[in-house]
């Protein structure tokens, strides 16, 4: 890590050496992103005092607060519906155990041997069972809703220890849930041979109350008769019935806020066109952990985003001229449990999906001590190649000394993996900003404030505010690069807008 004093030395000859003509617009960014106000707002979001700012909890009300603050000292517009609060309509659903029963034909579920993973009230008697094999794809493709209309559809889930955990369990998961959506049929059942591991850190899910309620209840069985039973069947309509109970959920609403600012473009057209600058203000919480300290803070991921956020905002609202475009400035919750407050947002949108020309979503700025070596002066864009936003912010680096790099292998697995593909799936070209992606303390509780160099992160940020200023003042609008085939999902969404 080279020392401040250096850092801000070849900064400044940077600054005068790349670019005499934009030298002003450099310097009076640079002179408002402070690495001392980016220190304060980092310390503050990711003090024990917050609790790590789960999804939702107190912690992550007050870090809203401050944020809404800052937006206030900076002087942005209020943007949500509540001053700068979007206000999002939420409900926790917690599973009522009470008089859970499963029974195939004479095989009753044991106590203890059977789980609701989907909280839907129901009661069966007798209803035709249906066998399912994950694996084959096609006969799964083939199932109609008709065929297994009223009926409980048994799927036998591998083992954890064969293959069945991790990743290839996650997608085995999300499979589960598609064919629940798409089938709708009275029920589903996996069969596993033996508990699911309790996991410590579950927590109670959180539901969109504006969104349908799902209809099909998922149950999670593990008793040893039904089992083999099931595993004895063949795919298709099975001799057997199924009677069942689950209970009605316990549902409460959630409050839960993204915290919207605006600076207005002042182009007669272009202002009605719109720049999205995003990072989340969400981490994990508290959780409980053989570390001694359980408050995961969240200095890096996401209090760095929220407070380039907050820095680009500040310094873009004090410039004399306004921008072409609209700029808006978005913390969003929940993006460590499935991206909820972006997706809220693009459900919700404040401003038209259709004319929001870019979103850059801001991510682990402020910690350069990655676990490939030091990543001082520069920073990676997801998605390197499906947009032409990359070159917009090499041009902001060449400006001020930071390389913008495409890191060969994250690139592109790391599009997927933060809020900008929320964005990207509503069709808006856009992609994350991170300087780090996997560094030592990441999603540990040691990711602490104290550890972040923020000489670093106002330089980074400064780059931010040009890269981001000049899409704004571009009367051509970021694209998505059509000769790259990962972005073709993306196009279509946005041709049809
Ligand atoms: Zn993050």
């Amino acid at each position: 890590m080279l020392p401040a004093k250096l850092l801000l030395a070849s900064f400044a000859a940077a600054c005068t050496l790349a670019a005499q003509a934009q030298a002003p617009l450099v310097q009076r960014i640079a002179a408002r992103v402070r690495p001392n106000d980016l220190k304060a707002d980092v310390s503050f979001l990711a003090s024990d005092a917050l609790e790590g700012r789960a999804t939702p909890s107190r912690g992550l009300d007050l870090a809203a607060e401050y944020i809404a603050a800052q937006f206030r000292r900076a002087g942005l517009e209020p943007a949500g519906d509540e001053g700068y609060f979007q206000n999002a309509s939420y409900q926790s659903v917690k599973p009522n155990p009470e008089g859970l029963a499963l029974t195939l034909d004479a095989a009753k579920a044991g106590e203890g041997t059977v789980a609701i993973q989907e909280a839907v009230a129901s009661d069966l008697n007798r209803a035709a069972a249906f066998k399912i094999k994950l694996s084959d794809t096609a006969a799964l493709d083939a199932l109609t809703a008709e065929q297994v209309r009223g009926k409980v559809l048994l799927v036998e889930m591998p083992d954890a220890g064969a293959g069945g955990g991790g990743m290839a369990g996650f997608q085995a998961q999300r499979r589960i849930l598609a064919l629940a959506a798409k089938l709708e049929p009275a029920m589903l059942v996996m069969v596993r041979s033996a508990a699911q591991p309790a996991n410590p850190n579950a927590r109670v899910p959180l539901r969109d109350a504006t969104a349908p309620a799902p209809k099909v209840p998922i149950l999670n069985v593990w008793d040893k008769a039904i089992h083999d039973a099931v595993a004895a069947a063949k795919p298709g309509p099975i001799e057997a019935t199924v009677s069942a109970h689950v209970a009605a959920p316990f549902v409460t609403p959630v409050k839960l806020r993204n915290v919207a600012g605006v600076l207005r473009g002042a182009d007669p057209q272009l202002k009605d066109t719109y720049v999205i600058v995003t990072g989340h203000y969400d981490h994990l919480g508290v959780r409980p952990n053989a570390q001694g300290d359980s408050i995961y803070n969240g200095a890096n991921d996401d209090a760095s985003g929220t407070a380039s956020v907050i820095a680009v905002a500040g310094a873009l609202t004090e410039l004399q001229e306004k921008p072409k475009r609209t700029i808006v400035f978005v913390t969003v919750f929940g993006e460590e449990v499935g991206g909820l407050g972006a997706r809220w947002y693009t459900g919700h949108p404040i401003f038209p999906i259709a004319q929001t020309v870019a979103d850059i979503n801001l991510e682990q700025l402020g910690r350069t001590d990655d676990i490939e070596g030091p990543k001082v002066s520069q920073f990676n864009l997801t998605g390197f190649d499906y947009t032409d936003i990359a070159a917009t912010f090499a041009k902001a680096g060449s400006l001020t000394g930071v390389q913008v790099i495409k890191h060969e292998k994250n690139s592109d697995s790391f599009f997927g993996r933060s809020d900008n593909a929320t964005f990207a799936d509503a069709g808006i070209p856009s992609t994350t900003l991170s300087v780090s992606y996997v560094f030592p303390d990441y999603h540990q509780p040691g990711d602490e404030w104290q550890k972040l160099d923020y000489d670093n992160l106002a330089k980074v940020d400064v780059t931010v505010a040009l890269g981001v200023l000049d899409m704004a003042n571009s009367a051509q609008a970021p694209q998505w690069n059509k000769e790259n085939p990962k972005t073709a999902r993306y196009v279509q969404v946005r041709e049809k807008q």
